[in-house]
């Protein structure tokens, strides 16, 4: 009883399941393996991009899943049917009420008009029988696709964009709730290879699931998922999303070059202060990432998961490891490393990477220096700090003047400052005097916040110049009430800092009187 309810019930699993699909053909030159032991699952409402080099294997794979051809080995299940064991009637009748197909070069029939070939999936399955209902389905679809005008025309009447238009109106004939195409704009310019993405868009949004091979990477950037094919292989969905940022080339080229490794928990994966000599992404586990304090403890500033990269920073700066990345201590960790040349490589290759990275390393570094501060849990710390930008002022530009009003304190993530006291009223008139230089992980501007709001000194970039964070009063009030640390610092250094500006500004005082 519960067996047949059960078997009866919604199926909630994934849509597509397809477990280590084997394709060989047989050639006169001898067997060729096109499909290699392909794993991949799609879940329902997904919009799919399948993307990989010319001959890769792509449309071998898409035949599989519509039963145009028959894999050598291995399994695939569309809901709960196994569509490997179907033979080919089962298969024609399950294609035609469950599966909506879309080729590069249309395919319609060429004697039937527009309006006929839409209707004619229809006709085959039985799904609806009556004739009238048939035509005034197909002609909403027509009407959907904006080609009803056109309905009684034939193929050869219209242009390519409208056919390809009326191929997917006759793909949705009988409703299907998978729509697998191949290359369906390949055929056509790019404002007509809009018009059918957003169709497919629509389609989506009302709950249809989308397989689409695309050599497109402007249309490819827009889906939800992109499942990688290189080589007869699936490339692992982890690296693919972790380089969202590159072409579909860079990704295919790349991913040659990355070598598996596996981590026990605890292992140390990079150690700070070492040199780096290569790059990281995460495929499985998690792993945290430590900072060294000034009295030998390490502290937990980050902890990343697979589709992460890290080791970034010390290549891009060519300096040492920043942090110690370890596996985490509740399971082993699987990534993947590129080395440095081809890093360099990469990076020099696609300024889109190159300006994320920048990115994250900006944010990486502040999230630090921050917590170096303050100590406070990771998530804590992205609650308070969000996604601030970073400010880079020039060697000798002014953060903040002296005398002027200010809501606002600033921690330094990279480079250098000056504290400087302008001795207006002194004897020697406009002179100044420089009081202290700020280095990274230290603050300033916060007397400003504990007094008045006037600044009491003015703060410029030296050296090389400096990258800031502005924090506002909302956030350095959280981080005196919540990080005993911070406010211990805080109070430290500004009595120091006033006490300083005291002394430094009395000898133009009493030379004043
Ligand atoms: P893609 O769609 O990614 O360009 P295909 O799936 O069409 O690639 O082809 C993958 C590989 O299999 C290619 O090397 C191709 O030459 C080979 N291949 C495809 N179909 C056949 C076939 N019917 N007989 C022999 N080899 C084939
Ligand atoms: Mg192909």
């Amino acid at each position: 009883m519960t067996r047949i309810d059960s078997a009866k019930g919604a199926y909630d699993g994934p849509l597509i399941t397809v477990r280590n699909l084997v394709k060989v053909y047989l050639t006169p030159a001898g067997a060729f393996t096109a499909l290699n032991g392909l794993d991949v699952q799609v879940e329902r409402g997904e919009f799919a991009a399948v993307i990989g080099k010319s001959g890769s294997g792509k449309s071998t794979f898409i035949n599989m899943l519509t039963g145009i051809d028959r894999p050598t080995a291995g399994e695939i299940f569309i809901g709960r049917r196994p569509i490997h064991a179907l033979n080919e009637t089962e298969m024609a009748a399950w294609r035609g009420r469950n599966l909506g197909i879309v080729f590069q070069f249309f395919q319609l029939i060429p004697t039937l008009t527009l309006v006929e070939n839409v209707m004619l999936p229809m006709e085959l399955n039985g799904l609806y029988v009556n004739r009238r209902e048939r035509r005034n389905r197909a002609l909403s679809l027509l009407e959907m696709v904006e080609v009803a005008e056109q309905a009684d025309k034939l193929p050869s009447a219209v242009s390519g964009g409208q056919q390809q238009r009326v191929a997917v109106a006759r793909a949705m004939a009988n409703d299907p709730p998978l729509i697998i195409a191949d290359e369906p704009t390949g055929n056509l310019d790019s404002r007509t290879a809009e018009r059918i993405f957003n169709l497919f868009e629509e389609l989506v949004a009302q709950g249809k699931t989308i397989l689409m091979v695309t050599h497109d990477d402007e249309l490819a950037s827009r889906v939800n998922r992109t499942i990688v094919i290189a080589d007869g292989e699936i490339v692992n969905e982890y690296i693919v999303q972790a380089l969202a940022a590159l072409s579909q080339d860079q990704l295919i080229e790349v991913t040659r070059y990355f070598e598996p490794r596996t981590f026990a928990r605890g292992e140390t994966i990079v150690r700070q202060g070492e040199h780096g000599a290569e790059f990281f992404i995460i495929t499985d586990g998690k792993v945290d990432v430590l900072v060294e304090q000034p009295g030998g403890n390490e502290m937990l500033v980050d902890r990343l998961s697979r589709g992460h990269y890290f080791g970034e920073m010390a290549l891009i700066a060519g300096s040492l490891r920043t942090a110690t990345v370890r596996a985490a201590a509740d399971g082993e960790v699987s990534i993947v490393a590129l080395d440095g040349v081809n890093f360099q490589n990469l990076i020099s290759d696609s300024r889109s990477l190159r300006e994320e990275l920048g990115r994250i390393v900006d944010r990486r570094l502040l999230a630090y220096r921050v917590q170096a501060l303050a100590e406070l849990k990771v998530d804590q710390l992205q609650a308070l700090i969000g996604r601030r930008p970073l400010d880079y002022y020039p060697p000798g530009s002014t953060i903040l003047r002296q005398g002027s009003l200010g809501d606002s304190f600033f921690v330094i993530v990279e480079g250098e400052v000056e504290v400087v006291l302008d001795q207006v009223a002194g004897p020697v008139g406009g002179d100044e005097k420089v009081l202290e230089r700020l280095a990274p992980g230290q603050f300033f501007g916060e007397l400003a916040l504990l007094g008045d709001s006037r600044r009491s000194a003015t703060v410029r970039a030296s050296g090389v110049g400096a990258k800031v964070v502005e924090l506002d009063r909302a956030v350095f009030e959280e981080l005196i009430t919540s990080s005993e640390q911070f406010r211990m610092r805080l109070e430290d250094d500004a009595a120091g800092r006033q006490e300083r500006i005291a002394r430094h500004s009395a000898p133009a005082v009493s030379g004043d009187a």
